[in-house]
C-alpha cells in the first residue's frame, strides 16, 4: 500500500520500519559541497538539467554513459569540463557495478530508459530490458556497492494509462497502456521493494509529462515547434501527427528536476508526483505553437497520419502533485503558453541562420 499524507505527517509503509513523522528537507538543502551524485541518462533532457542544478549546489558530478559509435553529448557538452563521465550501461550488470563502487555516490538518480512509448510497442523487450530490468540491476549495484546511498527513480505518469480516477496522486492504482508504462510500473515497484526490503533510501517521482528546449524530437511537443518552426521559415509544408485529441498535463522540465533533488534530500524516502495540475489537449498545443509564430489559420498545415497512433493510448493525464507541495515546498510554475513560446523560440533560432551556421547550437 502506498502512503497517506494526514495532517502534515504521515505514515510510511514504504520504508522497513513503520514513520510517523512530519517530512523535512534535510539541512544540505541548499549546499551540496561535498557530496557525490551519480546520475544514468545524463545526456537525456533531465539528465542535462538536473546535472547543471547539481553542480550549482557544490556536488560533485558524475554522469554514466553507455558506448554509442557517434558520441552524444549534445545537451551536456557546455557541462564536459565540470562533470565526471563514468561508462556504463543499464543491460550490462557489471558495469553498473563498476561504475557505483567507483563513484562512491551519495545520491543516484536513475533517469537512464528507452523513454519513448511510440517505440516500446515496436521494441518492446528492449524496453523492458532497459526501463523495467535496467532500474532493477541499478538498484542492485548500489545495494551491493553504495548502500548508503539514497536512490531516486524516474518514474511515469503513463503508470496511470487508461486512469482510474481524476487527477492522478499517489494512491491512483497503475493501468499502463504500453510496453513502456509496464516497463515503468516494474521499475516503481522494483524500487519500493528495495525501500522495504533493505531499508534503502529509495524513492520514486511519478512525474508527468515535463518538456524543453532540449526534449527529444520524436516526443509531441517537440515534433510540433520543431516542424511549426519549418514552416514558418519555409523548410516545411506539413506537420503529421497521430492525433489532435489526446491530453497530457505538460510542465517544464527544470522544474521536474528540481523535484528530484528535493525528493532525495527529504528527511524520508517516499513516492511524489510531480505535475501542473492542469491537463490540456495535443491540439491546444499544436494551436498554441501556430500563435506564436503568427499563423492562426493552422489547420491546412497539419494532417493526420496514422503511422504516428499508438495501438493503445493513454487519451487523458492530469496530475495532483499536492504531496510534493505539502511536503516538499514544490510546485510546478511554468504554464503551457510560456512552454510553448520558449520552445518554438528556440526552434525557430536552432533553424534559422545563426542555428544552421552552427553559432547558436
Ligand atoms: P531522454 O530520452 O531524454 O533520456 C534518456 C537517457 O537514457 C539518455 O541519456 C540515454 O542515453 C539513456 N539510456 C538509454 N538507454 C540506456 C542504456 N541501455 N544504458 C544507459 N543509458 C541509457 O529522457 P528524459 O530525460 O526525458 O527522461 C528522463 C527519465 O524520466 C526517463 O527515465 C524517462 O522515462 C522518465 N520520465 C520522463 C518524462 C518526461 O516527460 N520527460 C515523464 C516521466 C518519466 P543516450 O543518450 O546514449 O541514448
Ligand atoms: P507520451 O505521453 O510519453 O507518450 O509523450 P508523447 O509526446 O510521445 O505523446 C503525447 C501524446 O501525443 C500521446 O497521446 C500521443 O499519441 C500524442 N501524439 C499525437 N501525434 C503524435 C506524434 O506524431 N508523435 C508523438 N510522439 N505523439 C503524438
Amino acid at each position: 500500500m502506498r502512503t497517506t499524507p494526514r495532517d502534515g505527517t504521515q505514515e510510511r509503509e514504504g520504508t522497513n520500519r513503520r514513520l510517523k513523522a512530519p517530512i523535512r528537507l534535510r539541512p544540505l538543502m541548499a549546499d551540496g559541497s561535498g557530496k557525490r551524485a551519480l546520475i544514468t541518462g545524463i545526456t537525456g533532457q533531465d539528465g542535462s538539467f538536473l546535472a547543471e542544478q547539481l553542480l550549482t549546489k557544490g556536488y560533485e558530478v558524475y554522469g554514466m554513459i553507455r558506448r554509442l559509435s557517434t558520441p552524444n553529448t549534445r545537451n551536456i557538452g557546455h557541462l564536459l569540463d565540470r562533470i565526471h563521465l563514468v561508462d556504463g550501461d543499464l543491460l550490462d550488470q557489471a558495469s553498473l557495478q563498476t561504475a557505483v563502487q567507483s563513484v562512491e555516490p551519495d545520491e543516484v538518480y536513475n533517469l537512464a530508459a528507452q523513454s519513448f512509448v511510440g517505440v516500446s510497442f515496436t521494441q518492446p523487450v528492449v524496453t523492458a530490458e532497459v526501463t523495467a530490468v535496467g532500474a532493477l540491476r541499478l538498484l542492485e549495484a548500489v545495494r551491493t556497492g553504495a548502500e548508503d546511498a539514497r536512490f531516486f527513480q524516474a518514474s511515469s505518469s503513463e503508470m496511470f494509462g487508461k486512469v482510474q480516477e481524476s487527477p492522478q496522486n499517489e494512491e491512483t492504482p497503475f493501468y499502463p497502456r504500453s510496453p513502456y508504462g509496464v516497463a515503468k510500473v516494474y521499475a516503481y515497484w522494483a524500487c519500493v521493494n528495495y525501500r522495504e526490503s533493505y531499508g534503502m533510501f529509495a524513492s520514486n517521482g511519478i512525474l508527468f509529462n515535463h518538456e524543453s528546449e532540449r526534449r527529444g524530437h520524436e516526443f509531441v511537443t517537440r515534433k510540433v515547434t520543431d516542424g511549426v518552426a519549418r514552416i514558418k521559415l519555409g523548410l516545411a509544408k506539413k506537420l503529421a501527427l497521430g492525433t489532435l485529441e489526446t491530453r497530457r498535463d505538460w510542465g517544464y522540465a527544470p522544474e521536474y528536476t528540481d523535484l528530484m533533488w528535493r525528493i532525495l534530500n527529504a528527511s524520508q524516502p517516499g513516492d511524489y508526483v510531480g505535475a501542473t495540475g492542469e491537463t490540456h489537449s495535443v491540439e491546444e498545443f499544436v494551436q498554441l505553437a501556430f500563435d506564436r509564430v503568427g499563423i492562426t489559420d493552422w489547420k491546412p498545415y497539419v494532417e493526420i497520419d496514422r503511422r504516428f497512433a499508438r495501438p493503445a493510448d493513454v487519451d487523458h493525464l492530469c496530475g495532483n502533485a499536492g504531496r510534493a507541495r505539502e511536503e516538499l515546498g514544490w510546485t510546478a510554475s511554468t504554464r503551457l503558453p510560456d512552454l510553448v513560446r520558449k520552445m518554438v523560440d528556440r526552434d525557430l533560432e536552432l533553424l534559422g541562420p545563426a542555428g544552421r551556421s552552427g553559432s547558436s547550437s
